[in-house]
């Protein structure tokens, strides 16, 4: 299987290039966002007790979305790969992805790190903080989940350093020169 995790701070264009790949290679998106998002749009139990940490900028605890992310082989079996996005976001997130890969045989084959500079990403979700109308896209919000990724997510980048896993991707320029670099680094791996 191919699986990719697609990891870089909010707004550093993962869930574009997501699509981008999942095209290309076929691949099941797994974000935990959307997940979460679809369940305070369900107003489940779960979704209002998530909203209330992601309309704060803040994660939601790891057993949380650890568990939404059990069971994934079983509800899309014979699927190519998965791309991860916007999951692990901590290292007892990703040392649980690991756990789960490895009890079906399986392994994250790349994780593809888009890097971009803090005042773009800034400037980036502002502009669609105006357009998606999500509840975290405002300066405030904004702020705190930069400041969330360095301090609880940007320490994976190690992680997976260490194994050998970690690429880096700029992604300041067009979408389409982004996804390029990607997909050259994707047909290396798989060639
Ligand atoms: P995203 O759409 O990936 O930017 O996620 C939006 C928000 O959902 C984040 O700021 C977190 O509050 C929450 N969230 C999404 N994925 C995770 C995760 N893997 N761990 C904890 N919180 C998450």
């Amino acid at each position: 299987m191919l699986n990719i995790v697609i990891f870089g701070a909010p707004g550093s264009g993962k869930g574009t290039q997501s699509e981008k790949l999942i095209e290309k290679y076929g691949l099941k998106h797994v974000s935990t966002g959307d997940l979460l998002r679809s369940e305070i749009k369900k107003k489940t139990k779960l979704g209002l007790m998530a909203d209330s940490y992601i309309s704060k900028g803040q994660l939601v605890p790891d057993e949380v979305v650890i568990r939404m992310i059990e069971g994934l082989f079983e509800k899309h079996q014979g699927t190519p790969g998965f791309i991860f996005d916007g999951f692990p976001r901590t290292l007892t997130q990703g040392k649980a992805l690991d756990e789960i890969l490895d009890k079906k045989g399986e392994k994250i084959s790349m994780v593809l790190s888009l890097e971009v500079e803090d005042e773009e990403l800034i400037e980036r979700l502002l502009k669609r903080g105006e357009i998606s109308g999500r509840s975290d896209d405002n300066r405030e919000t904004i702020e705190l989940r930069l400041k969330v990724y360095y301090e609880q997510t940007a320490p994976l980048k190690e992680f997976y350093r260490e194994q050998g896993k970690l690429v880096r991707i700029t992604g300041h320029g067009s979408i389409d020169t982004i996804f390029e670099s990607m997909a050259t680094v994707v047909n290396r791996i798989i060639a």
